[in-house]
């Protein structure tokens, strides 16, 4: 006889990149075991697999985690881990003084998205040629060596005119990276903008060091404060 089937509560999840919300179930044992190992081998891209994988299983396959933007994983990881197994973290704080460690419970929902004003996907180049930038993916992310140059090759969406609309998905790898050699460094550096006021995860911690009292902020927006 078949065993009994337990019931498995849902949750709605927001996806910020596309503005939709998805029904989701929290992670069970069986997905708790790869998040450990995946946080024991320490490694960073074991990590992002781990939780685009435990991201895809418990949307059922409507959301593709490999296709996200680094802050939306991160994002619906940590809505998915405070409705699993809670939203309370406990780590040590190290102290850039003396390194002296001081045990801390976060509550995870203090990690927010930030998102900077200026922030814009439309960039000009030229007063009449303007570039539509898309987000890195979780999958590029995943790979830290990844140039700055290649990146933005990979990020370009459209190049745009006054009269026409260039998807970058129908140019050669080869031609969108002719493309941004040819650009001035003013005009690099413009588009490069576009990463560093891109929507983050993150959460400043200040606390005083009770052994030397020196002063530290803590930022905390790595994966790895995610897990524990
Ligand atoms: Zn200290």
């Amino acid at each position: 006889m078949a065993l009994p089937t337990i019931a498995v509560p849902t949750f709605d999840v927001e996806v910020y990149s596309t503005k939709e919300t998805v029904e989701m179930r929290p992670f069970l044992v069986k997905e708790e075991k790869l998040l450990i190992m995946a946080s024991e081998s320490g490694d960073k891209e074991n990590m992002i697999r781990a939780m685009q994988q435990v991201i895809n299983s418990c949307s059922n396959g409507k959301i593709e985690a490999e296709k996200l933007p680094f802050f939306d994983l991160q994002s619906i990881f940590i809505k998915l881990r405070s409705q699993s197994i809670g939203n309370e973290s406990e780590f040590n704080l190290i102290c850039g003084e003396c390194g002296h460690k001081t045990p801390t419970t976060l509550n995870l929902d203090d990690i927010k998205l930030n998102i900077s004003p200026e922030h814009t996907n439309k960039i000009m180049i030229t007063d009449d040629i303007g570039v539509i930038m898309k987000y890195p993916t979780s999958d590029i992310l995943a790979n830290e060596d990844m140039p700055i140059f290649d990146l933005v090759v990979s990020c370009v969406d459209k190049i745009f005119t006054q009269d026409e609309i260039h998807d970058s998905s129908d140019y050669t790898t080869e031609e969108m990276e002719d493309y941004v050699d040819k650009l001035t460094s003013d005009q690099f550096e413009k588009i490069v903008e576009f990463f560093i006021t891109a929507p983050k995860m993150f959460h400043n911690i200040e606390y005083t060091c009770p052994k030397c009292q020196a002063e530290n902020t803590v930022v905390i927006d790595g994966v790895e404060n995610f897990f524990g």
